[in-house]
């Protein structure tokens, strides 16, 4: 039997999709491990924007990550922020002044959104990347139709009425499908003063489609689907500015009091704790292996690494890269504890690219085959039931959309806590 506290020190930072693989890929390995989150809960980041449109309830898509791991008596899980590392000293280094010890580190912290150096938007067109984004995404949203209804100056309602959606790729798709069926649809005969189906719902995206990860002819099609759900596609401008009235976009303004922010993505500050080469996203540019370099001790997976492991093209930020890419660190720390020290050079298999446009419409990219409308929307919803986790989620999620597919009514529409006061 090995003495447990003689075993090799593994510390793992995130327990998004990337951290946890590793950990369920290290099951009796001969290790110590630690992960280490700011959050105390794994969240199902696919399904936030159901949460931002009152489809789902917070708690069918986040679990404690101490429940998830209740029966690894080899891990550890340590409800702390990480500020930084002392790669001298095999430390990593906590908000409240702690320290953690590693023999070997792997940095799964993901990426959040990102303004393309305009920060100063993000109070009025708040991204979702969070819980928290997605909650408040879900209370001004349903707030506008309430502040609406009492509104009676024209243009102010106006206001009110139109929701900017700023990005073409998979999540604003779906955030701007799913508005237009709650407003066109659920909320409609709900309100006394206003008509919710005279809501305006206006998807901006700069490059010259949606959805550009894929083919031409879904996109196509999921272009088509939104505009017949009443969604307006705005192509080929930049959004110049935006404030408390409204988003510029080609030198126009578009008068709203709800923009979304769907656009770009910036890593996790993992790049600069160790002062190595990062992307313009502040990717940490990995090697072959995953590893850091410089450091071999240190891997980095997941949104927060960037690597040209696909065909010799980048792996795209995706949730099943982050999982592969654990799996494959988890295998390489096995080996190296077998005193197999080659290194092992990472390799991206894509199954596919999954998108929806609303309640019953989806297209799905998986390369040999490329399917669309409602059979795509089933196998969308099958395939994310499956990867959630949990029996009691899984049927918790799937009798919540039955219920919305055949009812229409989304249950989840509550505006729970308050905006925060001005200071
Ligand atoms: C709205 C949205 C929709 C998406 N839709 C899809 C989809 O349909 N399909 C798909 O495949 N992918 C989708 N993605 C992308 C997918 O969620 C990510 O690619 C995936 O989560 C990346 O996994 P990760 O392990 O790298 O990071 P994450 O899953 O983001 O996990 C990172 C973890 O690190 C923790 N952390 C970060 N910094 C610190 C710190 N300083 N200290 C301690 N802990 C820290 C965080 O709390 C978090 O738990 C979507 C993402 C978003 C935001």
């Amino acid at each position: 039997m090995c003495d447990s506290s003689q075993a090799h020190r593994v510390v793992v930072i995130g327990a998004g999709f990337g951290g946890l693989e590793v950990v369920h890929r290290l099951a009796s390995a001969p290790v110590r491990i630690a992960i280490v989150d700011r959050r105390n809960y794994h969240l199902f980041q696919p399904l936030l924007y159901q949460v931002a449109t009152a489809s789902l309830a917070a708690s069918e898509i986040a679990w404690p990550i101490r429940h998830l791991l209740r029966k690894r008596k080899d891990v550890t899980t340590v409800l702390a922020a990480v500020t930084g590392i002392d790669s001298a000293a095999r430390q990593i280094l906590l908000e409240d002044g702690g320290a953690l010890a590693y023999e070997t580190l792997v940095l799964a912290t993901g990426a959040r959104h990102a303004y393309f150096g305009h920060d100063q938007w993000e109070p009025y067109a708040p991204g979702l990347k969070t819980l928290e984004d997605a909650v408040t995404i879900r209370r001004r949203v349903l707030r506008s139709f309430e502040r609406a209804e009492r509104e009676s100056d024209p243009e102010r309602r106006e206001a009110l009425l139109t929701f900017a959606i700023v990005g073409g790729g998979p999540t604003g798709v779906e955030l701007a499908g799913t508005i237009a069926e709650l407003a066109h649809g659920n909320l409609a005969g709900e309100f006394r003063r206003i008509d919710t189906r005279k809501a305006r719902i206006v998807l901006i995206e700069a490059g010259r489609r949606i959805l550009p990860g894929f083919a031409e002819s879904l996109a196509a099609y999921a272009h088509g689907a939104l505009e017949r759900l009443g969604v307006e596609i705005e192509l080929g401008l930049p959004v110049d500015e935006c404030t408390d009235s409204g988003v510029v976009i080609g030198g126009r303004k578009l008068s709203t009091k709800m923009i979304l922010w769907a656009a770009g993505v910036q890593a996790s500050s993992a790049a600069d704790w160790l002062g190595v080469p990062a992307d313009r996203a502040n990717r940490i540019k990995a090697e072959p292996d995953l590893s850091v370099p410089g450091h071999p001790e240190i891997f980095v997976i997941g949104d927060t690494a960037t690597i040209d492991a696909w065909h010799g093209e980048p792996v795209p930020g995706i949730a099943p890269a982050a999982k592969q890419q654990g799996r494959h660190v988890a295998a390489t720390i096995r080996m190296r504890l077998r005193g197999d020290l080659r290194p092992r050079p990472f390799r991206y298999r894509h199954a596919g690219s999954l998108a929806t446009i609303g309640k019953r419409c989806a297209i799905i990219d998986f390369g040999w085959i490329r399917l669309r409308g409602p059979i795509a929307w089933w196998i969308w919803g099958f395939a994310h039931i499956y990867f959630l986790i949990g029996l009691r989620n899984r049927v918790a999620v799937a009798l919540s959309w039955l219920w919305i597919y055949v009812s229409g009514d989304r249950s989840a529409r509550l505006i729970t806590q308050g905006e925060p006061r001005p200071k």
